[in-house]
């Protein structure tokens, strides 16, 4: 592949193209050594008198220079947790949370869980003692409802605040409230260099501490033509990129797990064809979903003579450092949501990053000494089809969630809420229909009995809805194996390229008639009847770690019953109860087959079921899906055949018998949609 040099990331320090330190040398100086050399160390105490002068301090500095595990200590050492008082510092990320966490006990010299604790939805790695609390920003979000004051905090530090997802905003405007009525608690706004203005105005003008970074130069590479397979050319970069320039380490970025994987697959295998031609590679991924032992990899030091390659998803723009970095890939994409109020309909797409997601990934590559950054697009493409800033969530995402959290609150007028960008009106208004719609508002846009509940399960309003409505079918063991299985999606299967066909086999083995939420159940409850076996997952195909993940989810749903008063019983094999159960909370999420394939109930949308899906080739009338995701089209994911009887039972507010007539029924083919061997 061809790239053109074609700009320069000015950096502040001197080029230099000195190798990078040695990782090795920096492991064995003292890890207070490592502390004291980062950015934000010459500041320890400016930093402090600011925040012991200000109650709100925007902190902005280059990613790396220590904003999230050093100033959490330094507050800790000034003696901040005092009196039984915690520090949270938010993270939009599970990983980000899990690995800083980790790293701040290192660096303290305890155990994780002890003085230093991470919480994420679903894991609670916390105890009494943990005064350092590292969790993602929903898990703040839902503090408020135990703690709507936040009491026992004495500093909030909104990390990562650029990254703008909905809960960081939410958090915002709640935060903003809270501190006006507690002036000795301390917020600190962090962030990359990025929109540390509009923070501080939000703040009604917090002052803004600067941490000058160390950054050196970065050349920036484009391609001449455009890459039709970007990971192809991802993967032919990295071997010329090895083969071709001097020692450094390679930064790559995908969009997602699937991708990652492939190409790590591809890297590693022509490594292995290309043998001792080639010095040694060590190929490292990191994705959400990635084991801790294997995230912690990452870090560890490149042996000398060898490079590292970490292929990571956008945990690796601003969120996680890694030392050593000098080479950057950029294929330019990334996955993101986006959320149609019109029709109600989410999905996430791999899009175009933006510029200025670009220029923080090429930041990266100089880090330790000048870097070099190779984009996977034309400097044309660059000025042209890239937007200038990423979109903020709460702008294209669904708001159920948030909106049920935050009537939980107490808060009513959510028009009037202090958004620092207000979602989209339609958005907002949906939100409230479809609650409306699944009982848990009032027609004045209270808060009922069940919204209440609803509202104490951390999962979205239809899967609590489901669980709630399990309690009327008498499912509630079933209900909540579905709702496990759900939230660790589409990685139960396992699919090892040179044993697709067995993969295959076994997983047509788990079908039963129903649909794709019964195959998962199915799955979990064999697994569960092998006495929760690896060796059973390995002999099925099914990967043991999302399995053992959905043990813990359905554990800790399964300690929620009570508080929402659903007692524990099992359907005893009446599945037309569990499905029932399921169309109590998916309502919304129904399609019917129509003369030209599968037409969404309410809004009409043409979609398709997933050829993964059980049902692909039986294409019942009457379905329902528990998410969409466009690809070449929009394809159902997870669904499940209904009767449309079924939908005026359990939401005849909702639903007209009229709606539900198909009055082209008798003329309808036996069979529309195309064949798997069709689709390809
Ligand atoms: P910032 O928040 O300003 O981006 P960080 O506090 O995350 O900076 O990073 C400071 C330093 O800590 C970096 O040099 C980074 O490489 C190192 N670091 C962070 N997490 C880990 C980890 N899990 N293992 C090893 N080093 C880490
Ligand atoms: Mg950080």
């Amino acid at each position: 592949i061809e790239f053109v040099r074609a700009a320069q990331l000015q950096g502040d320090e001197e080029p230099t193209s000195a190798p990078p330190p040695s990782a090795q040398a920096q492991q064995k100086e003292s890890i207070q050594a490592v502390r004291r050399s980062l950015p934000v160390f010459p500041f320890r105490e400016e930093l402090l008198t600011a925040i012991a002068s200000h109650q709100v301090l925007i902190i902005e500095g280059e990613t790396g220079s220590g904003k999230t595990t050093q100033i959490p200590q330094y507050l800790f050492e000034e003696g901040y947790t005092k009196k039984g008082m915690k520090i949270a510092c938010t993270q939009p990320r599970r990983v980000a949370a899990m690995s800083v966490a980790a790293r701040v006990a290192r660096e303290m010299g305890v155990k994780l869980g002890n003085e230093v604790g991470y919480s994420i939805r679903f894991e609670d790695c916390t105890s009494e003692r943990t005064v350092l609390r590292y969790m993602t920003d929903g898990m703040l979000l839902r503090e408020f409802l135990s703690e709507p004051d936040l009491a026992s905090y004495s500093v909030v530090m909104v990390d990562e605040a650029h990254e703008r997802t909905l809960h960081t905003d939410i958090l915002f405007g709640l935060i903003k409230d809270v501190a006006r009525f507690r002036p000795e608690l301390k917020v600190l706004v962090a962030s990359a260099t990025l929109d540390t203005a509009r923070f501080s105005t939000f703040f009604d003008d917090a002052p803004v501490f600067r941490i000058p970074g160390r950054r050196f130069p970065v050349d920036i590479f484009y391609t001449k033509a455009p890459e039709a397979d970007y990971l192809e050319a991802c993967v032919v970069s990295v071997l010329q990129i090895h083969v071709t320039q001097p020692p450094g380490d390679i930064l790559v970025f995908l969009t997602g797990q699937e991708e990652i994987e492939a190409a790590c697959e591809m890297l590693q295998d022509r490594c292995r064809r290309l043998g001792s031609k080639i010095r040694e590679l060590l190929v490292l991924p990191i994705y959400a979903n990635l084991p801790s032992d294997m995230q912690a990899r990452i870090f560890q030091p490149t042996p000398p003579g060898a490079r590292k390659v970490v292929v990571a998803t956008n945990i690796a723009e601003t969120s996680l450092t890694i030392e050593g970095i000098i080479y950057v890939l950029d294929p330019g994409f990334c996955k993101q949501k986006s959320y149609n109020p019109r029709t109600g309909m989410e999905s996430l797409t791999v899009t175009p990053c933006s510029k200025a997601s670009a220029n923080q990934r090429a930041g990266r590559a100089g880090r330790v000494a000048a870097g070099k950054c190779f984009r996977l697009y034309t400097a044309w493409a660059y000025q042209h089809e890239l937007e200038e800033t990423t979109v903020p969530e709460i702008q294209r995402t669904s708001l159920g969630n948030v909106v049920l959290l935050l009537k939980s609150l107490g808060i009513h007028d959510l028009m009037h809420f202090d958004f620092l960008d207000p979602p989209p009106y339609e958005t907002l208004l949906l939100a409230l229909e479809q609650l409306y719609a699944l009982g848990a508002l009032n027609h004045l846009g209270e808060l009922t009995t069940s919204g209440r509940k609803m509202a104490e399960l951390p999962v979205d309003p239809m899967l609590s809805k489901m669980i709630l409505a399990s309690e009327k079918y008498s499912c509630s063991e079933e209900i909540l194996t579905v709702a496990a299985m759900l939230s660790v999606n589409n990685s139960i299967f396992y699919r090892p390229k040179d044993k697709v066909v067995h993969a295959d086999n076994a997983r047509v083995n788990f079908f039963l008639p129903g649909g794709d939420h019964l195959v998962l159940l199915n799955v979990y409850t064999q697994w569960a009847e092998s006495g929760y076996s690896s060796q059973w997952c390995y002999e099925n195909f099914v990967q043991f770690r999302s399995m053992r993940r959905a043990r813990d989810v359905r554990e800790q749903l399964e300690g929620l019953l009570e508080r929402v008063e659903v007692g524990l019983t099992s359907c005893q094999g009446d599945y037309v109860r569990v499905r029932k159960a399921i169309t109590s909370g998916y309502f919304y999420h129904t399609a019917r087959l129509t003369r030209s394939g599968y037409r969404t109930v309410k809004q009409q949308q043409t979609v398709f079921i997933h050829p993964n899906s059980s049902l692909f080739e039986q294409q019942p009338r009457w379905l329902l899906y528990h998410e969409l995701v466009l690809t070449t089209k929009e394809f159902m994911r997870q669904v499940l055949e209904i009767e449309s009887s079924w939908l005026l039972e359990v939401a005849p507010h909702y639903y007209k018998a009229k709606e539900l007539e198909d009055p082209h029924a008798k003329k309808m083919p036996k069979k529309v949609g195309k064949t798997r061997e069709e689709l390809g």
